[in-house]
């Protein structure tokens, strides 16, 4: 008989687990607050990459995910979520930029320094090429909502229901065993239950006594009206990231170290996005017409030691969690892997350090 799974949440993770869930026989139930997609999955900058690995291990996960695109995007038409342009990075420079150069080359990843004449043969229209940026020729971008409904999409295919409008607000036991949840349409049973909420999973978790301790962190993301074709690559540089989608639009994202929106001193996100504006311009002098279309506010799901957190709950059987930041990269090997898990009992070694456990 085949298994009965909730995957609670529907964004990249919850889509992703379900497809795969789905396809390899499960009976699943998809159940979503709100609305599929709409929490971090469509708010994030979506580059795919396994460059901003800070150990060895995770580094093997994200270049793993990578892999785990590719074959996404062979078998099923991907086309219209992912792009594969590469990436120019240079958000350190100097020594900390060939440091970095350094230990990609020490764990085999397919990225080269490249300088300020190679640069602009690939970037003619960006201004004030860096001297030494690094060259991530195997990286690429996602649209997250679009992914979201590609990969629901197949999941119903493959038999699964998804029930927007469904918020989950405890969870039914028996013993240490989860055996479903409860929720405002009411209880619903299964074998197993996958938690996939994104920066909610502290409060869900919490209500089957799970401690995941979260440090989730504010984002904003700015859409530009579409423009004529003019960046060929994402663009990573040390004071804005952008890129160009397949509408033309560009997406900003504002560094990650430091210089978000300042929530302390209530900066309107309106201000923080011209200023957005102001440093795209400035990189693009030569686009007269750069109109701010969206500016969306997320929330970056990340459990509190920054790595995913993946895998049963501690001392409950039956309850999963898959929760992280990074998911956009994440998300095609993590559904893989979850549904090998929950499906066969196959345990993964990639995800060795990531087990919810070491949270207690
Ligand atoms: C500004 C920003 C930039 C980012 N840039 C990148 C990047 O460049 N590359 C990258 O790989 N990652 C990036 N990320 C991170 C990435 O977007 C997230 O890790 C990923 O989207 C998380 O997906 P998720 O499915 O876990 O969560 P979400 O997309 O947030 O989905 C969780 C879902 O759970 C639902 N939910 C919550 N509680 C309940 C409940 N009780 N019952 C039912 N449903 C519930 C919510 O409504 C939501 O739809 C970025 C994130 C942000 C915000």
């Amino acid at each position: 008989m085949s298994k009965q799974v909730i995957v609670v949440g529907s964004g990249i993770i919850g889509a992703s687990i379900a497809y795969q869930l789905a396809k390899s026989g499960a009976e699943v139930t998809v159940l979503e607050k709100s609305s599929p997609a709409s929490g971090a999955s469509s708010k994030s900058f979506g580059w795919i990459n396994a460059k901003a690995a800070e150990t060895k291990s995770y580094y093997r996960l994200r270049r793993n995910a990578i892999y785990a695109y590719l074959e996404l995007c062979e078998n099923l038409n991907m086309d219209t979520a992912v792009k594969w342009d590469g990436s120019l990075w240079w958000e350190n420079e100097g020594q900390e930029l060939m440091d970095q150069a350094s230990i990609m080359d020490d764990y085999g990843y397919e990225a080269k320094v490249i300088d300020a004449a190679q640069f602009t043969e690939l970037e003619p229209n960006v201004a004030n090429p860096p001297e030494e940026c690094i060259f991530g020729r195997i990286e690429g971008a996602a649209d997250g909502a679009e992914m979201v409904r590609l990969l629901l999409i197949e999941a119903s295919k493959n038999g699964a229901n998804v029930i927007a409008g469904c918020e989950v607000l405890d969870f039914l036991r028996d013993g240490d065993q989860i055996i479903g949840v409860e929720t405002n349409l009411g209880a619903m049973h299964a074998d197993n239950v996958v938690v996939a909420t994104g920066a909610w999973s502290q409060d869900v978790l919490e209500r089957a006594g799970v401690n995941l301790p979260m440090d989730n962190k504010t984002g904003v993301i700015v859409h530009t009206l579409p423009v004529a074709p003019v960046i060929n690559h994402l663009i990573m540089s040390p004071d804005i990231h952008f890129r160009q989608d397949k509408s033309g639009r560009i997406i900003l994202g504002e560094i990650f170290s430091g210089g978000g929106l300042n929530e302390a001193t209530s900066e309107s996100p309106v201000d923080f996005a011209q200023k957005m504006l102001e440093r795209l311009k400035n990189r693009l002098p030569a686009i007269t017409d750069l109109t701010v279309d969206r500016i969306m506010v997320g929330k970056r799901p990340v459990p509190l030691d920054g790595f995913p957190a993946v895998g049963v709950a501690n001392g409950l059987s039956g309850l999963y969690m898959a929760v992280m930041h990074s998911g956009i990269t994440l998300a095609p090997l993590i559904g893989q892997l979850v549904s090998q898990e929950i499906i066969e009992g196959q345990l993964s070694d990639l995800l060795i350090d990531f087990r919810p456990a070491r949270f207690g």
